[in-house]
């Protein structure tokens, strides 16, 4: 029992209006209330925002959130707002006035702001910014630092953001505010690089498991022409995901467009999203998407960080990832609401070859590649302990439920005849 041990739990019921902890979530509570730079390494959906927003709550002070999204920044402030805490943010489209304004109060003794939430640039390129946080500083109100998507840090990680590095002189000029990082990438390279960049070697590192009980995971047999991959996902959204929405991930944005256009001739409301498309675009389709009026987007992996819809019920893939890594975050952006969702993959040896270029210039080695292969060739062992050997983690073998086609096979023959029958029927 810690001293603020009560005060957590009222704040989590009163204040957030939960019942109790999600698995690590008070881990991380504990630790970063004890002034320790952690970081948490959480999957997606797993309640990480709790882990800097519930601590905001509990000491006197102002923590500074890290952010890379406005959408992300946008989503959060809302919600708190809402539960009457104080909060504010700057992004780069903050009206100079406001920024004035929001300056001001956090370099005050008697700040009553909670949380500030602020994209990683702030710390690059404006002087003022640093001035009042030093004042802030100063003033003993500076409690805690949180870095959300901490992995941006890393060349190694699958989102890399130059502004991230600015990041690295934090916890050298603000010694006694602990730094809190958290993340849904796991891998160990990435997190080391990650402590290094923000120079807090032998932090703290808080892992939970990256098991997702409730995301059935399957293997589908790719055909080769285009016409039948998209009968295949005709398929599936009209019978089996009918009613319900989802993302079709593709490596090309040829692909997504192609998907989106044909899937809409045959009567379905499918929507594309790609690099190619605009900022006001990308907004239109996504919240079309967020609403229902889609049923599912074909998208490349632009489509990705910032996608916060929690009742996600399958994700396709059209065409394996470039690696385990990018895989399980495309596919774990299904069933963040806790319940039944599944993840797709169609398979074939050809797109191997045509995601391997594109691996090999990006990465320099295809390792990584392996891993993904490895996962959809597999024939006899469980899916989920695939994924589990990936990270290193251990789920026993009662985990799965049936939550895979391999053990499950019942339902692979589902649809192994289901497509015979569908193919016939072209
Ligand atoms: P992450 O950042 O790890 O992907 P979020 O912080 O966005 O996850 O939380 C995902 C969802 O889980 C949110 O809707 C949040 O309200 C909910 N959540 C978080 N903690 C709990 C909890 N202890 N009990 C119930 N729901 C929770
Ligand atoms: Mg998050
Ligand atoms: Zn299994």
């Amino acid at each position: 029992n810690y001293t603020w041990s009560n005060d957590v739990k009222d704040i989590l019921q009163i204040v957030f209006q939960l019942e109790s902890f999600r698995p690590k979530q008070l881990s991380v509570i504990n630790a970063t209330l004890s002034g320790q730079h952690v970081i948490a390494v959480m999957p997606t959906g797993a309640g990480k925002s709790l882990c800097y927003q519930l601590p905001a709550m509990v000491q006197g002070g102002l923590t500074i959130v890290v952010s890379p999204l406005v959408s992300l920044i946008e989503d959060q402030v809302r919600s708190l707002t809402s539960k009457q805490i104080a909060v504010k943010y700057i992004t780069s489209t903050t009206p100079k006035e406001q920024i004035t304004e929001i300056l001001h109060t956090i370099s005050d003794k008697h700040c009553n702001m909670k949380l500030l939430y602020v994209t990683p640039e702030r710390f690059a390129k404006s002087k003022r910014f640093m001035a009042n946080l030093q004042k802030c500083y100063a003033n003993g109100r500076l409690q805690r630092i949180a870095i959300d998507e901490v992995h941006c840090c890393s060349q190694w990680g699958h989102d890399f953001r130059p502004d991230y590095k600015y990041l690295g002189i934090l916890s050298g000029m603000f010694q006694k505010t602990p730094i809190l990082g958290l993340t849904a990438t796991a891998t160990a390279h990435v997190l080391s690089d990650v402590q290094k960049m923000l120079s807090i070697p032998g932090s703290l590192v808080i892992k939970s498991t990256f098991n997702r009980p409730n995301l059935y995971y399957k293997i589908i047999k790719k055909p080769t022409s285009q016409d039948e991959c998209i009968s295949i996902i005709e398929n599936l959204l009209k019978h089996r995901y009918r009613g319900e929405t989802g993302i079709i991930y593709t490596n090309s944005i040829k692909d997504s467009e192609d998907i989106a256009i044909e899937l809409t001739k045959r009567g379905l409301k499918v929507g594309c999203y790609h690099a190619n498309l605009d900022a006001n675009d990308r907004t239109k389709v996504h919240t079309k998407w967020h609403e229902k009026k889609y049923q599912a987007l074909a998208a490349t992996v632009a489509f990705g960080m910032g996608i916060d819809k929690p009742d996600v019920r399958f994700v396709i893939h059209h065409t394996i990832s470039k690696t385990m890594e990018n895989y399980y975050q495309e596919s774990g952006r299904a069933g963040r609401d806790g319940n039944h969702a599944e993840c797709v993959t169609m398979y074939r040896m050809q797109d191997i070859f045509k995601v391997s270029s594109m691996v090999f210039s990006s990465i320099g080695n295809l390792d990584h590649l392996y891993g993904m292969v490895k996962y959809c060739l597999n024939g006899a062992t469980c899916r989920r302990q695939l994924i589990a050997e990936h990270f290193d983690e251990d789920w026993g073998d009662t985990d799965c439920n049936k939550m895979c086609d391999i053990c499950s096979d019942e339902q692979s023959e589902i649809e192994e005849i289901d497509l015979q029958w569908h193919c016939k029927t072209l």
